[in-house]
């Protein structure tokens, strides 16, 4: 007998003619199966009259042989769903020949080493497997289109029939853009409301590329991780044969080729910080608790445990000052920074970098000066992996002042600068107003130090870059005045600016 389906891919149809052929009584053997559309001399058996139940396991005619009664297990059926759409010609009796043997072989679906069952396994497998890569590997390129603007085209060439059972996938994934994929045997199309589809197209209809992958290739090229290319995996997950269809398998091989030397310079680069929170000091190096430090280093081991507010819980580390005891001048600026928390000293990020410059232009020596911050810990907010400063609240300034009171008693500066609104209020004790009171010298303070104020390099970064040159003149012209009075009671008139 001679069964045909006009529609390769027509679970639906198989079904009935496999429902009919076992009610009959007729065996595999006895069964051609073809597939494709009908010939007038075919002499199809079932093509004209299929049934009208809808599932093997209905109950039979009254003539069907009893073996054919058993109902079929509900995986069989979606075996059936899968093998269908794999593109062997044999699928078929393949798929009918399991139907009958679990009609009349009870055990069957008991045991897992059966040939049949294991060749139909196989054949589902490779069908999800095509179905992976094609979800995988389709690539869709903007088509401007005159009726409807712009849709996006792909060209997909799968091994199997898997179009159809794939398309629902995309129609989710892309359900606000119009697209298309092409396939040699099979195209589908979404326009937004419903997927409809056509014969298959010529590869000569793949458009070109566009803008996006030019801008796919070089996200590829920047994810790509030399230190854990892997080529034979690499093979078996993006098969050669899908490459001709992959605008980044041009990449894969001067990137393969290059590997071996960004890995090793990546091994020779110098580690990058570590950004773990480092354990607070071990209690029993801590001074006494309420005894003033009476050292730097003292001072620094009790801020760096300090908890006398919130910040300090989220720092790497309590940053204090670094420079000679003694130094002339004392510069103070706001909080660390990011690159100060990791690094454990004041002034190394950006902000620092323009200070340096400024200082060295004014050939000042950084090592001459002690460098401290008014607050101690780096306050942040998170934003993804990025820790984005944040100024220390009044309170929390009020409670480091003292750390700051005692590095001044024990460097003993003779003239005291404070960098920028945070670091001024915690000289004076008073809110500043940095831009009308910049540039000069002020006597407050109750133990006679002279406190110089001007902006923190910070606020110059986050100029506008065709304000900042001029600023930059300004506050420089500031850090020479600081530089140059000495902190004597005759500095005591206020320089305008
Ligand atoms: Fe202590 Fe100052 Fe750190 Fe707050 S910021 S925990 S007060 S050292």
């Amino acid at each position: 007998m001679h069964v045909r389906l006009d529609n390769p891919v027509d679970l639906d149809a198989f079904r009935r003619h496999a429902r009919q052929l076992l009610a009959s009584g007729v065996p595999p053997d006895h069964v051609e199966w073809s597939e494709g559309p009908a010939s007038e001399a075919s002499g199809d058996l079932f093509g004209g009259a299929p049934g009208e139940a809808d599932a093997f396991e209905l109950a039979p005619p009254p003539s069907m042989p009893s073996a054919a009664r058993h109902p079929v297990p509900a995986s069989f059926v979606a075996l059936c769903a899968d093998v269908i759409l794999h593109r062997a010609p044999q699928r078929l009796a393949l798929l009918y020949r399991l139907l009958w043997r679990l009609a009349h072989e009870p055990a069957l679906r008991h045991d897992p080493l059966d040939a049949d069952m294991m060749q139909a396994q196989l054949m589902a497998k490779a069908v999800h497997r095509d179905i992976h890569k094609m979800r995988a590997f389709v690539r869709f390129t903007r088509v401007a289109d005159a009726e409807v603007g712009e849709r996006h085209v792909a060209w997909f060439e799968p091994d199997h029939r898997i179009v159809e059972a794939n398309a629902p996938f995309f129609a989710r994934r892309f359900a606000q853009m119009r697209w298309a994929i092409l396939t040699p045997e099979r195209c589908v199309e979404w326009d937004g409301q419903a997927l409809s589809f056509r014969e298959g197209a010529n590869r000569r209809e793949k458009p070109p590329p566009d803008a996006g992958e030019q801008l796919w290739l070089t996200y590829y090229e920047h994810i790509f991780n030399p230190a854990r290319l892997k080529l034979a995996m690499m093979r078996r997950e993006m098969p050669q044969r899908y490459w001709h269809n992959l605008p980044e398998a041009a990449l894969i091989q001067p990137l393969a080729e290059a590997a071996g030397a960004r890995s090793q310079s990546m091994i020779d680069a110098p580690a990058t910080p570590t950004r773990r929170i480092r354990a607070p000091m071990p209690l029993h190096l801590l001074p006494a608790s309420g005894a003033a430090p009476a050292t730097l280093d003292e001072l620094r081991m009790a801020a760096h445990a300090c908890r006398g507010c919130p910040i300090g819980a989220l720092a790497t580390q309590a940053v204090c000052g670094e420079g000679p005891v003694g130094a002339r001048h004392m510069l103070v600026g706001e909080q660390p920074g990011d690159q100060e928390d990791l690094a454990g000293r004041p002034f190394v990020g950006p902000a620092g970098q323009l200070l340096d410059r400024a200082m060295a232009q004014l050939g000042w020596a950084r090592d001459s000066v002690y460098l401290a911050n008014a607050v101690k810990h780096f306050k942040y907010e998170l934003r993804g992996k990025r820790r984005i400063h944040k100024t220390a609240a009044q309170r929390e300034a009020e409670a480091c002042a003292h750390w700051l009171d005692s590095e001044i008693s024990l460097v003993r500066p003779q003239a005291l600068v404070a960098l920028g609104a945070t670091a001024a209020r915690a000289l004076l004790g008073r809110p500043v107003a940095v831009q009308a009171e910049r540039g000069a010298w002020v006597h407050e303070r109750a133990d006679g130090l002279p406190v110089f104020v001007t902006l923190h390099p910070s606020a110059l970064l986050r100029l506008p870059d065709g304000e900042r040159a001029e600023a930059y003149e300004r506050w420089r012209a500031d850090l020479a005045r600081a530089r140059e009075a000495p902190g004597s009671p005759s500095a005591s008139v206020a320089m305008a600016a």
